[in-house]
């Protein structure tokens, strides 16, 4: 399996229904997230789990850092389901943009300079409100550099299981303004890359 420099980050429903679950119900006066487990082939990394905090994570409103005991155990887990691996994490900006900040990049520097770790590129994905909704945006760290990537997220309420599984859907920025009912449902979409913006702070 080759992997390439990633350009795309696919969420398939079982890890965008974990992330919308803790969306809606998580106290957001501090961010939330967890890890994102997976196969990079090519140039896409699928995210087929999704991590929730876990107890023991510490949580305030500018950071988050995941709780290592409970993200060890559902790596495990996600390993002996389908292989998948630790890949990269997704967290919430409650009240800023879905731009890993300097702690956040330093913070994945960190994973990736750790050799027993073996990540070629440590995915991550931040929410943030935007127009009464959790918009997504995918960034990838890979050597020194944090690129933002495409990001596509299949529907989460789509067919029962026994159906065939949907087409992924490719999201992109809304033409109007969301409804204004901020609080109905929370859903999730994804933010295309800004193409002028290659070195978020
Ligand atoms: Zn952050």
């Amino acid at each position: 399996m080759t992997q390439q420099p990633v350009a795309v980050v696919h969420l398939t429903a079982p890890a965008a229904r974990v992330i919308t679950t803790e969306l809606r119900t998580a106290d957001h006066t501090t961010e939330t997230g967890g890890i994102l487990l997976g196969h990079h082939t090519r140039d896409t990394v699928t995210v087929h789990h999704a991590g929730t905090p876990g107890p023991a994570a510490v949580r305030t409103p500018t950071y988050f850092l995941r709780d290592l005991a409970h993200a060890q155990a559902l790596a495990d887990a996600a390993f002996a389901a389908d292989s998948s691996v630790w890949v990269g994490e997704w967290h919430t900006h409650p009240t800023g943009r879905p731009v890993p900040s300097a702690r956040d990049t330093a913070t994945y520097r960190d994973l990736l300079d750790d050799p027993e770790l073996g990540f070629h590129s440590v995915i991550a994905v931040i929410f943030a409100p935007r127009q009464g909704r959790w918009t997504g945006a995918a960034w990838t760290c890979h050597g020194r550099r944090v690129a933002p990537v495409e990001l596509t997220i299949s529907p989460v309420d789509g067919p029962r299981r026994e159906d065939p599984p949907p087409r992924p859907r490719r999201f992109r920025p809304p033409r109007r303004p969301a409804p204004a009912s901020p609080h109905d449902e929370p859903s999730i979409a994804a933010r295309s890359p800004q193409p002028g913006r290659t070195h978020p702070r």
